[in-house]
């Protein structure tokens, strides 16, 4: 026989949110799951259908819903009941996701310019801080995987990090 479940109350919790990029500037109350795949969604370049790349997470709104998942039977002298802490999860936010042709084309440009700018970055990291910057923040929102981009970029990092301790 099973136990009759019944929703008793809702209460809102907060929750911390993932990665530099949600900052949560929308909600204080959604959290990112790490339990569940990508949603599929449009991608933001082309359009079509796809989860092949996700730029920026699908965002939940997490809340405790208590259950009951026992009870007394009627007869019995003293009445009880067991409840249960359940989470539950709305979306909130879609995931941003781009389709895999887009974001190769995104990738193979970002590598030229990276290459392109890379001795004169490298040479002087001071004045040209903001665009290193910015092409470190592409590299980690689209989480390319071109090795020689990512080798350059490090160095970049390491140099601009250097630079700023020299002060
Ligand atoms: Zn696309």
């Amino acid at each position: 026989m099973g136990y009759p479940i019944f929703t008793l109350a809702i209460e809102s919790c907060s929750v911390k949110v993932k990665g530099p990029m949600k900052l949560t500037l929308f909600m204080s109350n959604t959290m990112v799951r790490e339990d569940v795949s990508t949603p599929w969604g449009e991608c933001k370049n082309c359009g079509v259908g796809t989860r092949s790349h996700e730029l920026e997470p699908a965002e939940y709104e997490v809340f405790l819903e208590e259950v009951i998942v026992g009870t007394s039977d009627a007869y019995s002298a003293k009445q009880w009941e067991d409840v249960d802490e359940v989470e539950k999860y709305d979306m909130v936010l879609e995931a941003v996701v781009m389709c895999h042709r887009c974001w190769s084309n995104v990738q193979s440009s970002f590598v030229n310019m990276v290459k392109k700018n890379f001795e004169q970055w490298s040479a002087e990291v001071k004045p040209h801080a903001t665009a290193i910057k910015r092409a470190i923040n592409t590299q980690v929102y689209y989480d390319f995987t071109d090795k020689q981009t990512i080798d350059a970029l490090k160095i970049l990092a390491k140099k601009l990090k250097e630079a700023s301790l020299d002060e």
